[in-house]
């Protein structure tokens, strides 16, 4: 299997590939934490479009769109980015800090929407991993999209 690097994805439900964009279904969840007085994501999926894939379509504080209306705007890439930090021109009053659960589980969604092979290449992180095919690198050559294609090409099938 080889997708074609931030057009074809693989369904968090049903791990098989969705082949074209128009196939694909972004949803997550938000919701207003009372506690913390702000708004909180998590919970992001990438699925098919189909009413067996989507997992949250029911749930009460679900939000979501098409794969394809996110890959063609950025819209998405934009959103966590202002999840994570609304940038420098927020009022420092009304800023209650990141509007996302976990910021780990948002950087990797970023990663899958933005970094060339990583969708495919993350099934063979364990691997690759195993096989201290990673020792000696660090946290950027490990994400290059050379490297990722070469874990690609080295550890599937
Ligand atoms: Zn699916």
């Amino acid at each position: 299997m080889m997708l074609e690097p931030l057009k074809q994805f693989i369904c968090d439900t049903c791990g098989s590939t969705i082949e074209k964009p128009e196939d694909g279904w972004v949803e997550w969840l938000c919701y207003y934490d009372e506690q913390k007085s702000k708004l909180i994501n998590k919970s992001f999926r990438i699925c098919h479009h189909e009413t067996r894939c989507m997992k949250l379509a029911n749930h009460r504080h679900v939000s979501d769109n098409h794969l394809n209306n996110i890959l063609e705007d950025n819209s998405m890439v934009i959103q966590l980015y202002g999840m994570l930090d609304p940038g420098p021109f927020i009022s420092p009053k009304h800023y209650k800090g990141p509007e996302v659960e976990d910021i780990r589980e948002v950087v990797e969604f970023l990663r899958r929407l933005t970094l060339p092979y990583y969708e495919e290449a993350k099934q063979y992180w364990h691997d690759a991993d195993a096989d201290e095919y990673f020792s000696g690198s660090n946290e950027l050559s490990s994400y290059l999209p050379y490297t990722l294609k070469n874990i690609i090409e080295r550890y599937g099938n």
